[in-house]
């Protein structure tokens, strides 16, 4: 993660002070707040700060005028309904602010979330870290044949380590390039004193995919939910999910019953397609089926048999 020791005595600091508030707050978010959280080879995530708790979500959607808290689990049970009902402003009433270092590609995928805001390491102003990712060997897939989009098992030990040698090479000779047209080193020693050095608007251009950005990124609970769900599912990228994962341990820390009532009605719930729904009936009804007769595509087919664990047999027996 490669904090340096002037950063992590300005997070210690920050960690002392405390201050009295009317606000709402989360012990258990003030615990974690400002800390890094290693992720990846050189990556981190950290909490700068929060806004609301569950009773903020159920103070809002009573509109009241001081706690608007009832019994918990009546306040448990207006969560779950407002979730279950799709009823969101309620949860944009909540807001977080990150601390993310991630590999630029993975900064390429987060970015594409709009309702965030958002503001970057710039490159054009200061001299980019020599620190690039290199995948943990049980990353080093091959490409999956069943989804384009996806990796399949590692590769054997002879091709894996002859790509993490051409990832690295190939991160330190742009890194070398990149310090010989700055002219300037990591630190911003001058090179050579006869050379005026390429701006680094223009230097950063060269570096690879895998080279670490930092931004901050600040979200409504809401938009948050759906980040989640979009980026802590098995279908995105592993070194996003890494972020997103950890996201759900800081959301479970912050929001109790918002965490179950995401896990229980959109993370581990399921949307079925009207063809899906008219399967079940049958499967329930003891009738037969079979993708022909459902009325869904191959590919439909097979992810809904994944979907719910079943087995084409079973069914169309
Ligand atoms: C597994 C996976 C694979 C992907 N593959 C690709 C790919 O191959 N190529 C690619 O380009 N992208 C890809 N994406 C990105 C994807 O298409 C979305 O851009 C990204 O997930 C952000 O989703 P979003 O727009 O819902 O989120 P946000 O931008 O956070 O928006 C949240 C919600 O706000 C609303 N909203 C925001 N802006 C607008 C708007 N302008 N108009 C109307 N409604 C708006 C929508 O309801 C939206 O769902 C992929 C994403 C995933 C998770």
């Amino acid at each position: 993660m490669a904090l340096s020791e002037a950063q992590q005595q300005e997070i210690d600091a920050l960690r002392q002070e405390t201050a009295p508030t009317r606000r709402a707050v989360v012990p258990a978010l003030e615990e974690i707040l400002y800390q890094p959280f290693p992720l990846l080879d050189h990556g981190f995530l950290r909490v700068i700060d929060y806004m609301g708790d569950d009773t903020a979500i159920v103070q809002a959607a009573r509109i009241s005028y001081g706690k608007g808290t009832k019994k918990i689990n009546q306040d448990q049970g207006l969560i779950n309904y407002l979730m279950r009902h799709r009823h969101t402003t309620p949860f944009e009433m909540c807001e977080i602010k990150f601390h993310a270092k991630m590999p630029i590609f993975v900064a390429r995928d987060w970015i594409r979330h709009r309702t965030a805001n958002v503001n970057e390491y710039s490159g054009r102003y200061s001299i980019l870290g020599k620190e690039f990712y290199i995948p943990a060997h049980d990353q080093v897939c091959g490409q999956s044949t069943t989804n384009r989009q996806g990796r399949s098992t590692p590769l054997n030990d002879q091709e894996r380590n002859r790509v993490l040698e051409i990832l690295e090479a190939d991160a330190r000779q742009v890194y070398g390039h990149y310090e010989e047209m700055l002219n300037a080193d990591e630190e911003g020693n001058l090179i050579d004193p006869n050379r005026s050095g390429l701006a680094r608007e223009l230097a950063r251009m060269n570096l690879t995919l895998n080279y670490y950005t930092e931004w901050y990124w600040k979200i409504d609970l809401h938009n948050f939910l759906h980040f989640l769900s979009l980026r802590a599912d098995s279908h995105a990228q592993y070194e996003i999910q890494v972020y997103a994962h950890k996201m759900l341990e800081i959301l479970k820390l912050w929001l109790p019953y918002t965490y179950e009532a995401f896990m229980r009605y959109k993370f581990n719930g399921m949307h079925l397609s009207e063809q899906a729904i008219d399967v079940v009936k049958k499967v329930i009804r003891g009738e037969k089926v079979t993708q022909e007769s459902s009325g869904m595509s191959a590919r439909e087919w097979r992810e809904f048999l994944e979907q719910l664990n079943l087995e084409e047999q079973a069914i169309a027996a």
